[in-house]
């Protein structure tokens, strides 16, 4: 290198460990394996234990699988024991399990829907990150990043829970930073439009309700997980040590309009 060559920048998460929850599949399965290309020891979560064994083997040594749904404080708490366990720590939480199980009007949405929503997307996301920021609060440092939506920041048709649940996971997110920031610990968010996921394969592709979307898109197409992967490993990283609080939207200009 001479010395006008630019600074190579890394993220600086070689040896971190990092709990990622929702890993199964879609954008939790790319943030892990980006994780794990940059030197971190990753922890996957998901109810299911055959998708997340598949994963962690595909993925090698450094990834430990343990299923666990988000929304019960007990398995929640159960994993961060083992996750401290196996790594001695935990660094890093990427709070990404949601799930959006219904696209009705607010009129019809049984409540069941709703209780299941708000459970596993708020309820979930807080739980872990209590559990996880118990370790990280008594470690003087640590980092949550928590997956929010684009409908976090602006309505939503048919997507009344889902929306409340990321906007309640927002003001979570907010207060979480302010309250934990004397120890070290930030937390922030990600705000991702439509990406291509098996969450939004079947909404995306249908034929008028996928063209009325894609046709709000201001940048002209559905985001692929690629596109928001290097957002949530920016905020994991220390190279964004002085933002805490904040949402970084990703949304293909969705919510400027
Ligand atoms: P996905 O359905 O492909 O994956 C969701 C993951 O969460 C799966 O691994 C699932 O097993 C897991 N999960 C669901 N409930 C759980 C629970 N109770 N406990 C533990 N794990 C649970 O979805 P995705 O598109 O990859 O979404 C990931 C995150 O990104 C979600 O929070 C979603 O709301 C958010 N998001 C997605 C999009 C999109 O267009 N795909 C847009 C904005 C935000």
């Amino acid at each position: 290198m001479t010395s006008t060559s630019p600074p190579e920048i890394g993220y600086g998460l070689g040896g971190k460990t990092v709990w990622v929850t929702g890993a199964s599949r879609g954008l939790g399965s790319r943030v892990a394996a980006a994780l794990v290309h940059h030197g971190a020891k990753v922890a996957v979560t998901a109810r299911g234990a055959d998708a997340l064994d598949r994963l962690a083997e595909e993925l090698g040594d450094s990834v430990v699988a343990l299923p666990g749904s988000v929304s019960s404080a007990e398995d929640v708490n159960g994993v961060v024991d083992r996750i401290v366990e196996r790594f001695g720590t935990l660094d890093v939480l990427i709070n990404n399990a949601g799930i959006s199980p219904t696209y009705l009007k607010a009129a019809d949405l049984p409540e069941q829907a709703w209780r299941e929503t708000i459970d596993t997307n708020l309820t979930g996301a807080f739980l872990c990150a209590q559990s996880a920021g118990r370790v990280m609060t008594g470690n003087g440092g640590g980092v949550i990043v928590n997956i929010s939506s684009m409908y976090g920041r602006v309505g939503g048709d048919r997507l009344v829970a889902y929306a409340a649940s990321k906007g309640g996971l927002e003001a979570l997110t907010r207060t979480l930073a302010l309250e934990w920031a004397p120890y070290g610990v930030r937390v922030n968010a990600v705000a991702p439009g439509y990406l291509r996921t098996d969450l939004t394969n079947g909404l995306l592709d249908h034929e008028r309700h996928g063209a009325e979307l894609l046709e709000r898109v201001p940048l002209n197409r559905f985001g692929e997980t690629a596109d928001v992967v290097p957002s949530i490993l920016h905020l994991a990283s220390p190279l964004s040590g002085y933002t805490t609080g904040a949402t970084l939207v990703v949304d293909g200009g969705w919510t400027a309009q």
